[in-house]
């Protein structure tokens, strides 16, 4: 048992302490923390977003803070999914903000044009292809763009948590044209519980891309060499390094899927990971790699290439 471990029970106490010291009235913390646990995913993301602002995730660690959420907030409902809802043209349906208060002036006016580019054209097409609507979880979606990178320290150009996306600048309203796709995806996946870690990230992206009119983002070519050069880099990789390449391998062969089956094949392969219901068990080194819950989903979303495709993925050192 790590050390930390010990701190998970008492953790559950002290919130459940704090939940009655802040409200006594009965109303919002312990409507969160009571005894009745949140029905609709919108209730829990609230939940867990309070029970994010009461405790210090560094002191009780990740799996810390995960065990208090299912302690106090229960396990995530299953997503109000609906299979294609809106038509792509229709409006958003909740509000999008953005924050561009660190930058200049003169980016100003494209910070705008950015927000309602990505709520009026990419938003509606993500939640067709989806089939997840942000409103069934999220009360508005907040972007900040700020001067330097999202995270300094993985240099990463932006960074989700929920329906709050932080973008660089470079990686965001300096674009051309200014939109974007890759962490609204994220938001998205986060909401509805579909298998994120970039596995369609490519495909969808070349989806979003095209109905806009563009030239796909990823091609099949690259798609293909990058996933033969992962494939041999793979049998000699291990821990976290192989888990990366096994991500990036799965995420090449749904990019040259797009491809070859089209875009309501990558609708479908998406959407099975959302509530998965494989017919096998993931095996040991799916879970040792992915986890168990994105093991299922993995594990879901093989089954469901092979059905489409006739044939599967042979890859024995991610579990493929
Ligand atoms: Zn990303």
């Amino acid at each position: 048992m790590k050390p930390k471990s010990f701190l998970i029970i008492p953790t559950v106490l002290v919130l459940f302490a704090i939940a009655l010291v802040l409200d006594p009235a009965g109303k919002g913390l312990t409507k969160a923390y009571g005894q009745k646990k949140p029905k609709t995913v919108k209730e829990w993301v609230i939940c867990r977003e309070k029970l994010e602002a009461l405790v210090d995730k560094e002191e009780i660690g990740t799996p810390g803070f995960e065990s208090a959420v299912l302690q106090i907030c229960g396990k995530r409902p299953a997503a109000e999914t609906k299979i294609n809802p809106a038509p792509a043209s229709s409006k958003a349906d909740l509000p999008f903000k953005i924050d561009c208060s660190e930058l200049d002036a003169e980016r100003q006016a494209i910070c705008k044009s950015y927000l309602a580019t990505t709520r009026d054209e990419v938003y509606p097409h993500l939640r067709d292809i989806t089939g997840t609507s942000l409103s069934s979880c999220y009360d508005s979606v907040y972007y900040k763009i700020i001067p330097g990178s999202a995270s300094a320290s993985r240099g990463a150009g932006g960074l989700t948590s929920r329906n709050r996306i932080t973008y660089g600048q470079r990686y965001s309203v300096d674009l051309k044209p200014p939109y974007d796709v890759h962490e609204l995806l994220h938001s998205i996946s986060q909401c509805n519980g579909a298998l994120d870690e970039h596995v369609f990230h490519g495909a969808i992206m070349n989806a979003v891309y095209v109905r806009m009119g563009r030239k796909p983002a990823y091609s099949k070519e690259s798609a293909s060499e990058n996933q033969n050069r992962l494939i041999k880099a793979a049998e000699t990789s291990g821990g976290a390094d192989l888990h990366d390449k096994c991500r990036a391998i799965l995420g090449e062969q749904i990019t040259i899927a797009y491809f070859d089956l089209g875009e309501e094949a990558i609708r479908r392969l998406y959407q099975t990971t959302i509530s998965p219901h494989p017919v096998s068990l993931p095996n040991k080194r799916l879970v040792d790699l992915w986890g168990k819950s994105s093991s299922i989903k993995v594990q879901a979303l093989l089954e469901a290439l092979k059905g489409e495709y006739k044939h599967s993925l042979n890859v024995p050192a991610c579990g493929y």
